[in-house]
């Protein structure tokens, strides 16, 4: 096995192949506080590449309610219990070093073994495949909370900003996270899944595919699917035509994937990021990306222990446990839920710029406004101003211009009751 160096953990991993990295890299922000739950994203997706016979079990995008929703069914805790028994049996912890946080190890160093350190003699990472009924369905226990009060799973309710019922959940959000060091591929005995060097994006080669399905199951977040017809595993492609801007509607620049456009929630933020030979993503402050993932650290990946350095990054929920929230996005969980609370004026300003165009932002400017608001936030003052993003696409043409303050338009007494 290989060296590579993984950003999110902070230190250097064992991998299947040597480092090398795209020369820009297809990231996304999801912001679980903002979400509906109303799988628009999950429908647009279904409609756009697997409404075909032989897909009808696959959901390239899927939006669970945690604790206990998942697709496959309880595919993270069940990858979870096989990474601590490897722990265990190899007398180490999973713990995270948060002291040693710098530039190149933003959450500090995570000590613990990740999936390909795991790994058994016959395969490239720790995973197990699920059997048909865990696919069944796409979202078992949709909506479903914990039990009052809230604790019977034996997680601190510690952190947790919860109303008056000691009860919750939250939707998460998933495709495949066209990983830096995905499993998938290091899996693959017939080298059929390749990350492009132009956009990093994980594909499946479909002519190469023989459908042994090691793939499916060695990514731990499961998310490629076996489609019997055809007998090959397909996985998300991230809408590769519109973020190559070949679509018909892109009109020469790079645009966001359909599951991020259609969101009613407002909850996605999608673009590509410049990425060094080292892996590290270049500086680039005007970034809207860099700013939540970066500079603000409010955006975390899912699972960092794992150890594909996953590009979809997630603001965790206000008002779930610490604890659950910790296991799930890695130690940066505390700042980031502080930060996004009580955000500073260019994060207010980014956080206006989710869903207000189709085309991918690359840069955004800030356009200082009057102080609108004075009061406290976490004990602490906090101030807010009107100020006005704006985002530029590919060709630097502004696509994007809003206000934090909403603005009220009045309807035209003429027009009073016209739709
Ligand atoms: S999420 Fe899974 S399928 Fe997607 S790139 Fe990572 S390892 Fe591969
Ligand atoms: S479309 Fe947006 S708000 Fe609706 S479920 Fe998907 S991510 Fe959540």
């Amino acid at each position: 096995m290989a060296e590579v160096f993984n950003w999110h953990l902070g230190r250097k991993m064992t991998y299947a192949f040597d480092e090398a990295h795209p020369q820009r890299q297809f990231v996304a922000v999801f912001n679980i506080n903002r979400c509906i739950g109303c799988q628009t994203c999950t429908g647009a997706c279904k409609a756009t590449w697997t409404f075909s016979k032989g897909q009808e079990y696959m959901w390239w995008n899927n939006v669970e309610s945690k604790p206990y929703g998942g697709y496959p069914q309880h595919w993270d805790i069940k990858i979870l219990q096989l990474l601590e028994a490897a722990h265990q049996a190899a007398g180490r912890s999973a713990e995270w070093d948060p002291s040693k946080a710098g530039p190149t190890a933003p959450y500090g160093v995570y000590d613990g073994l990740t999936i390909s350190e795991a790994a058994g003699a016959e395969e490239q990472a720790l995973g197990y495949l699920p059997p048909d009924a865990e696919w069944r369905a796409p979202n078992f226990y949709e909506d479903t909370s914990t039990a009052y009060p809230g604790d019977r799973l034996g997680i601190s309710l510690e952190g947790a900003s919860l109303p008056e019922h000691q009860t919750w959940f939250f939707y998460l959000q998933r495709i495949c996270n066209h990983c830096t060091y995905p499993a998938c591929a290091a899996a693959c005995p017939r080298h059929a899944i390749y990350k492009r060097p132009e956009d990093g994006i994980v594909l499946i080669d479909q002519a190469r595919c023989r459908g042994y399905r090691k793939c499916v199951e060695q990514c731990p977040y499961k998310k490629p699917m076996y489609r019997g017809t055809t007998r090959t595993s397909e996985k998300c492609v991230a809408c590769y035509p519109r973020v190559e801007a070949s679509d018909p509607l892109s009109e020469g620049v790079p645009m966001e994937t359909r599951c991020m456009a259609v969101c009613p929630g407002k909850i996605r933020l999608n673009g590509l990021v410049d990425v060094t030979a080292d892996g590290a993503w270049v500086e680039a402050p005007d970034h809207p990306l860099y700013t939540l993932v970066r500079q603000e650290q409010v955006a975390l990946p899912l699972y960092p222990q794992f150890g594909t350095e996953p590009n979809i990054y997630y603001i965790p929920p206000r008002w779930a446990p610490r604890a659950y929230l910790r296991q799930m996005f890695g130690p940066g969980v505390d700042q980031a839920i502080a930060r996004y609370a009580a955000p500073s004026r260019r994060l207010l300003a980014v956080l206006q710029l989710f869903r207000t165009t189709q085309r991918m932002i690359f840069r955004y400017e800030v356009e200082e406004g009057p102080l609108v608001l004075e009061t406290e936030v976490g004990g602490l003052p906090w101030q807010m101003y009107d100020d006005t993003a704006i985002g530029f696409d590919a060709q630097g043409r502004e696509v994007a211009r809003l206000s934090v303050i909403e603005p009220i338009y009045e309807r035209p007494a003429e027009r009073v009751n016209s739709i």
